[in-house]
């Protein structure tokens, strides 16, 4: 029995090489360029889900060699966080992105992500100062550095990032432009269950009840979706999001639930043309986040 694991192991070792160095990532990422290929790259901490397959799919359908990432990151959970207990199911994981066609995966271990002496962080400005910002303090530090880092070792042509976390998408395009790297940001639409929750590596966390529990977020979300849709204002929406979300079994907590310009995170002005609804819950001890992308209708009063 073992020697047949053994195999099955060998054979997925030889289909999907897993890279644990800068060295032999850049080394593999330098090969698949001298053959001419563009190079796509996904950044995750792993427990893969059809989210994450999903931005898979999409560097695969622009023919590039995919390298995907899978590393918890420590610094971007707060010492209250899950850091600990995050699911790290690698040998699934690796088994996953084998089937998806993922050219290279590159896990990493600290040591090689923060060597000793390591002490410098890549500070995001403006917007990283709302929604999720001040419930998480220093988490979007820990993504941008984490980011930049992985971005300087396997050194893509373009990454592709959730809409599913839209600060964290705009805080690394604003990194990117700002830094100057030579990488295009690929924003993938927000996967979900059939009945509307966000896939998320969290959601294992969740009880039964828990889970039907989390729907509301994305309940209260539509409803702020359809007061916009019919002409109300984004305050108006808000609230309708607020009582939504309290009927018929509110969450836990809501760290927030709100309607922001979708550009820049501020409060939505005359001039808005695109709104975001994001809101951040507790239900029992997980935390779960989602949004939704709302375009104005053009006659606005
Ligand atoms: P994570 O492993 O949670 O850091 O996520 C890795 C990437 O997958 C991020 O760019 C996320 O935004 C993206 N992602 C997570 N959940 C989803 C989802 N439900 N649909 C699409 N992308 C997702």
């Amino acid at each position: 029995m073992n020697s047949m694991h053994e195999t099955t192991e060998f054979d997925l070792q030889s289909r999907l090489p897993v890279a644990r160095t800068p060295e032999q990532v850049r080394k593999k990422v330098a090969e698949a360029r001298a053959k001419g290929h563009i190079i796509g790259f996904v950044p995750t901490m792993g427990a893969l889900h059809a989210g994450h397959l999903s931005l898979i799919e999409h560097a695969k359908r622009r023919d590039a060699f995919v390298v995907v990432s899978i590393y918890v990151n420590p610094t971007q959970f707060a010492p209250h966080e899950d850091l600990s207990s995050y699911p790290r199911p690698f040998a699934d994981d690796h088994r996953k992105c084998a089937d998806a066609g993922v050219d290279l995966v590159f896990a990493p271990t600290d040591e090689t992500m923060y060597p000793p002496g390591d002490e410098t962080r890549v500070q995001p400005g403006a917007l990283a100062t709302g929604l999720c910002g001040p419930h998480r303090p220093g988490h979007f530090e820990g993504v941008c550095t984490v980011v930049a880092r992985l971005f300087n070792l396997v050194a893509p042509d373009f990454a592709c990032f959730g809409q599913k976390d839209a600060q964290q998408a705009l805080i690394i395009k604003r990194m990117v432009t700002d830094l100057q790297y030579p990488i295009e940001i690929v924003v993938c639409p927000t996967l979900r269950e059939p009945d509307g929750l966000a896939l998320s590596s969290r959601n294992a966390y969740l009880s039964a009840d828990e889970r039907t529990r989390a729907l509301c977020l994305y309940r209260a979300l539509s409803a702020g979706r359809e007061s916009l849709l019919t002409g109300n204002a984004a305050e108006r929406a808000a609230t309708v999001m607020h009582e939504t979300i309290a009927q018929p079994a509110p969450p836990d907590a809501i760290d927030y639930l709100v309607a922001v310009d979708a550009t820049n995170l501020q409060p939505v002005t005359e001039a808005s043309r695109r709104v975001l609804l994001a809101g951040a819950i507790r239900i029992g001890k997980t935390r779960l986040i989602d949004n939704l992308l709302v375009d104005l209708p053009p006659q606005r009063t």
